[in-house]
């Protein structure tokens, strides 16, 4: 259910509400809009009356929500919603672009490559310092020191760090560094994890679980919102299916989908989404032409020597010309690529 009231509403209008909810044994949750003020309310809403906050003060309508989600959906709220990050913007107009390598290897690795997408105009960097990978053997990621590095990346080149959180028992350390904490595709349904990471008030980047539905991936992203926590971007990343000439299957479907159910910014990975390198371009523009809000790629300075995901990762002068080609796509979608 979701009261909609004036924007100027009085805080003391405003509280007397949210006393209101809670008394029924429901919860309110806030929600920015430009409009309106919105008080979603989540728990057993069916035995709520809507008439019973309809005569309250500064009370504009009251909405019932039929998705299975209600805080990230579009019902809840109609405006697309726009995360201001260190003053760089995702959703909106913006298109942000995220880059960076799949891994943390070392000091140096991860200096170089920053020194060279800081001088390419990015503003997004990701490297992961805890890596989930398949094998046990493969590498793990350098952990507390790959945090470390990027916490210098940060403070050298001012760049806004992403990087993923494997295990709730890192949440301190990783939330200090990242500016955005990205849930990986293992990891979108660890349903405990979520809810840690909502209670941070960070901005979390949640990738499309492997085998995951659109509806599975916006109740994951509704596991953050109900800890009151709507800076949530969500990530296409590929999913699998029979195809084994790729990767994942890059389902592109899901960015105009998830647009019209969720006020959410979604994000295209077409790293992971495709997995060759070469091939990565194209469907990175082809992302943004679908109507994505960005798109997260992996670019290392020798891919061949990376030790995860170089085969998918662009060079730097790969990706330089494909940021060529997205400034010229990005007036064409009414996009604006800063
Ligand atoms: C990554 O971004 O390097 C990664 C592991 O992604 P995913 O969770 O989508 O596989
Ligand atoms: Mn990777």
């Amino acid at each position: 259910m979701m009261i909609l009231l004036e924007l100027d509403a009085p805080r003391t209008d405003i509280e007397k509400i949210k006393d209101k909810i809670i008394s029924l044994g429901c919860t309110p949750h806030e929600l920015p809009g430009t409009r309106k003020l919105g008080i979603g309310i989540t728990g057993a809403t069916n035995l709520l009356k809507e008439d019973d906050f309809r005569v309250m003060k500064s009370v504009e309508d009251v909405v019932r929500i039929s998705q299975k989600y209600k805080l990230v959906s579009r019902e809840m709220k109609k405006e697309d919603t726009i995360l201001n990050i260190s003053g760089n913007e995702i959703g909106g107009k913006n298109l942000a672009i995220i880059a960076g390598p799949c891994s943390v290897e070392s000091r140096e690795q991860i200096l170089t490559i920053a020194e060279i997408l800081k001088n390419q105009g990015i503003k997004f960097f990701r490297a992961g310092a805890y890596k989930p990978r398949s094998s046990p053997y493969a590498f793990q990621g350098l952990k507390e020191k790959g945090l470390e590095y990027l916490a210098e990346v940060k403070s050298q080149f001012g760049l806004t760090i992403i990087t993923e959180l494997l295990n709730p028992h890192n949440i301190t350390e990783v939330a200090d560094v990242a500016d955005i904490i990205q849930i990986g595709a293992r990891n979108m349904q660890n349903f405990a994890l979520l809810e840690e990471v909502g209670k941070t008030g960070k901005p979390i980047l949640l990738k499309r679980g492997l085998s995951a539905t659109v509806e599975d991936l916006l109740m994951s992203a509704e596991y953050i919102a109900a800890q009151n926590n709507f800076n949530i971007i969500l990530c296409e990343r590929g999913i699998r299916t029979f195809e084994t000439s790729t990767r994942n299957t890059l389902d592109l479907n899901a960015v105009p989908v998830v647009k019209k159910h969720s006020h959410l910014p979604i994000l295209v990975d077409p790293s992971h989404g495709i997995g060759i390198g070469d091939k990565v371009p194209a469907m990175a523009l082809a992302g943004i032409a679908a109507g994505a809000d960005g798109l997260i790629i992996e670019v290392h300075h020798k891919p061949e020597e990376a030790l995860s995901d170089g085969y998918q990762s662009l060079s730097p002068v790969q990706f330089e010309k494909l940021m060529n080609k997205l400034k010229q796509l990005a007036p064409i979608v009414e996009r604006e690529l800063k």
